[in-house]
């Protein structure tokens, strides 16, 4: 028998340009929280569109909605061999019906068959250009020489002053649910937009999944282009890195598995595993007072 690849849907643009309900929020019953009498609420962020899962999704349609209504002919934006983002972005195009191209970094890739996660883009429609580690640092000629001039730009990881606006929509869907709200971050773009819809008294923790700490001065400038200045009360709770970006030592895999069976929910490794783990060691260390309601926002799916 021979194989195939199932087709592409054909494109559904109000998929993407209409508002969509808010995420659910559920309460889970975890004795490990709750024998420091902290309330955990999963925001389900990854269930927020059947196609582009969370934070994704949160920071690309208000810019996919700006490029409609711009005219632009197509989309390019950057990525690593394996970014979610990318992906979500192949995907959009899709159901809008609009070229996308996708600047990978790492040209040693382009002879090669594709790894699922570029073999995705392909199939919904991304041309994939791929460039040098050292080209891919300057991105702002590169999307010229991919041949994508006139294109509407999105920055790598999606994070820029409208995604921030599109994920403050997530903190306002968490206003008066909560006490904090946590998100893991990658290029903190998130966290900077939640921070800012959250309502008074509530404060949002970010957990960096890659070590180094850069981010404090990198949300600030987000906030600041998206704002005009500092929004809202966060921090970051350093420390969570497992050893790096994409990292998954064998303990945290086994949390992440262990958290499956307990909640019945899919617990994606690169970020959301890292960040659950983070707000279990925080909660154990006493870190929030008696009482305290935790929504953990779930950012995808495995
Ligand atoms: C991209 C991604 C993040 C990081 O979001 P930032 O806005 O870049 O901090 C978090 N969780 C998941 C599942 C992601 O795919």
């Amino acid at each position: 028998m021979e194989r195939s690849v199932d087709p592409a849907p054909d494109p559904d643009p109000d998929l993407i340009l209409r508002p969509r309900p808010a995420s659910p929020l559920r309460e889970v019953r975890d004795e490990r929280f709750a024998a420091h009498g902290v309330r955990l609420l999963l925001k389900r962020d990854d269930l927020v569109h059947p196609e582009l899962p969370g934070n994704k999704w949160r920071k690309l349609a208000p810019n996919l909605r700006a490029a409609v209504a711009g005219g632009y002919p197509e989309l390019v934006t950057f990525g690593g061999a394996y970014s979610n983002h990318l992906r979500a972005t192949a995907a959009a195009g899709r159901l809008l019906g609009l070229a996308t191209v996708g600047i990978v970094r790492g040209d040693e890739l382009a002879g090669r068959p594709l790894n699922d996660s570029l073999a995705r883009c392909a199939a919904d429609g991304m041309r994939l250009h791929f460039v040098t580690r050292s080209a891919y640092r300057d991105k702002a000629g590169l999307p010229a020489l991919a041949g994508a001039e006139g294109a509407y730009v999105i920055p790598e990881g999606g994070s820029n002053a409208l995604a921030l606006h599109g994920c403050a929509e997530l903190g306002r869907e968490l206003s008066g649910a909560c006490d904090v709200a946590a998100v893991a971050c990658g290029t903190g773009g998130t966290l900077a937009g939640l921070a800012a819809g959250l309502g008074a008294g509530q404060r949002a923790v970010g957990v960096p999944v890659v070590g180094g700490g850069f981010l404090e001065a990198e949300i600030r400038s987000l906030q600041t282009a998206a704002f005009g200045g500092p929004a809202g009360d966060w921090s970051l709770a350093e420390g969570y890195a497992h050893g790096g970006y994409a990292r998954v030592p064998a303990e945290l895999a086994r949390f992440a598995a262990d958290f499956e069976s307990r909640h019945g929910l899919p617990v994606e490794r690169i970020y959301v595993a890292k960040l659950l783990w983070a707000l279990l060691d925080l909660t154990r260390g006493g870190a929030f007072p008696r009482g305290t309601t935790l929504a953990a926002v779930v950012t995808g799916r495995p």
